[in-house]
């Protein structure tokens, strides 16, 4: 349960993500001891705990609080996991996956982006989780494989070399769809048999795009 002291808003955002349907305990916990008003820009503090995605630096997106929440919960995290994360953003969704697992390699394109995550990532205390300056799409093979891999950008198509990088028993998930349409949430999980596909729910990320990007 969030705790008494906290400010109503907060208690509102806790509220919002168990009406929709949020139930794993870790997770809210994980959701109500991450302030997302460190993670938004400073004029849209008063929205931090608004169930909507607000604009940040490069113009990119940090998500929609439900759509990290169910991702979240989606992807069944454990103490012992390291977990990827492609499209660090604002660094919001690595920090509420720091709560929850071993360890969190997040790779984003945009230099000023991976640069303010990570400080602001230092500054609570996420010791757990590095990140890297990158094209997504191209993981040097010496970050080794993953128990779980989260994309947070559109992708019109899986890539093999993702599913590839999943441990045995690991879970992928990823937006897919058009980069400027509606995308359909995706759940890959690699077991003995083959790669198991799961269509989740409908969500709107911004594009993945290839190499890291030449603007700051
Ligand atoms: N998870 C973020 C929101 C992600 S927005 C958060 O919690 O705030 C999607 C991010 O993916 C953007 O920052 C974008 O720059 C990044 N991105 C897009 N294509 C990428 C790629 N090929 N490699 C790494 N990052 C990428």
């Amino acid at each position: 349960m969030p705790n008494a002291q906290n400010p109503p808003e907060k208690m509102r955002f806790q509220l919002t993500l168990r009406r929709r349907g949020i139930s794993d305990q870790a997770v809210l916990r994980a959701m109500d001891e991450i302030p997302r008003e460190v993670f938004v820009e400073a004029a849209d503090r008063a929205d931090a705990y608004r169930d909507s995605a607000l604009p940040i630096a490069c113009g990119q997106t940090i998500s929609q609080p439900f759509v990290v929440a169910y991702m979240t919960e989606q992807l069944h995290p454990q103490k012992q996991h390291r977990v990827l994360e492609i499209g660090t953003g604002s660094g919001y969704q690595a920090a509420i996956l720091s709560r929850l697992c071993g360890q969190v390699l997040t790779i984003e394109r945009y230099r000023t982006l991976a640069d303010s995550a990570r400080a602001r990532l230092e500054r609570l205390g996420c010791d757990n989780v590095e990140v890297m300056l990158g094209d997504g799409f191209d993981v040097p093979a010496s970050a080794g494989r993953f128990d779980r891999i989260i994309v947070t950008a559109a992708m019109e198509r899986i890539p093999e070399s993702f599913t590839q990088l999943l441990e045995p028993g690991g879970i992928l998930i990823a937006p897919v769809g058009p980069p400027h349409g509606v995308q359909t949430l995706v759940r890959v999980v690699r077991t003995d048999a083959g790669l198991v596909h799961k269509e989740l729910v409908d969500v709107r990320f911004v594009p993945a795009l290839p190499g890291i990007a030449r603007e700051l």
